[in-house]
């Protein structure tokens, strides 16, 4: 089994293609956004502190969000595999998730990238806005995210190209064939 990494701006399919992947190989996932808004809905210490960060759309602190991955591993000593999934946002959090998968005798295998332009994504985004009439500061926060994407996380991936771990995959088309895309990169191993 091996471990990955999927990357793909807000609007990109990234949360679909997840559900598929764990479902096909049973991968534990761990999604840093999941994690956050569990925490926040929960009221615990670290859901009040990222409150605010995250109503605003900005990234929350490196040492936060490391610190609360490092527990999420600890939490699953057993697991084969993990699809990490929102994490990491930065080379910071990229350095720090290999040195935890080195301390448990493993790696991160594979990094897929899905690849939707700024442009359609917020074209995308528009039209679930006419269907789907979003609060403005929803809105606000939307446009947060994605400009923390394009400004921030997609600057982590040379972190990966370098050593080849990284595929690029088309990010338009049909949920099966993007699906079938990333299958092909996962059984490579
Ligand atoms: P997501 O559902 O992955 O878009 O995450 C929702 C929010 O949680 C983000 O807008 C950030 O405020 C926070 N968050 C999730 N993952 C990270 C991360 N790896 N680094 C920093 N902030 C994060």
């Amino acid at each position: 089994m091996l471990n990955m990494v999927i990357f793909g701006p807000p609007g990109a399919g990234k949360g679909t293609q997840s559900e598929k992947l764990i479902e096909r190989y049973g991968f534990v996932h761990i999604s840093t956004g999941d994690l956050f808004r569990w925490h926040t809905k929960n009221d615990t210490p670290l859901g009040k502190r990222v409150k605010e960060i995250m109503n605003s759309g900005a990234l929350v602190p490196d040492d936060i969000t490391i610190a609360m991955l490092k527990e999420e591993l600890d939490k699953n000593p057993l697991a084969k595999g993990f699809l990490f999934d929102g994490f990491p946002r930065t080379v910071a959090q990229a350095e720090a998730l290999d040195h935890f998968m080195q301390s448990r005798g493993t790696a991160i295998h594979r990094v897929v990238a899905l690849d939707v332009t700024e442009d359609e994504v917020r074209t995308r985004i528009a039209k679930r806005k006419a269907i789907e009439n979003r609060a403005d500061d929803e809105e606000e926060k939307l446009n947060k995210r994605i400009t923390e994407y394009f400004s921030k996380t997609l600057h982590v991936l040379p972190f990966y190209k370098t050593d080849g771990r990284l595929t690029n995959i088309q990010g338009i088309g049909s949920i099966d064939s993007i699906f079938e895309s990333i299958c092909a990169v996962v059984g490579t191993t």
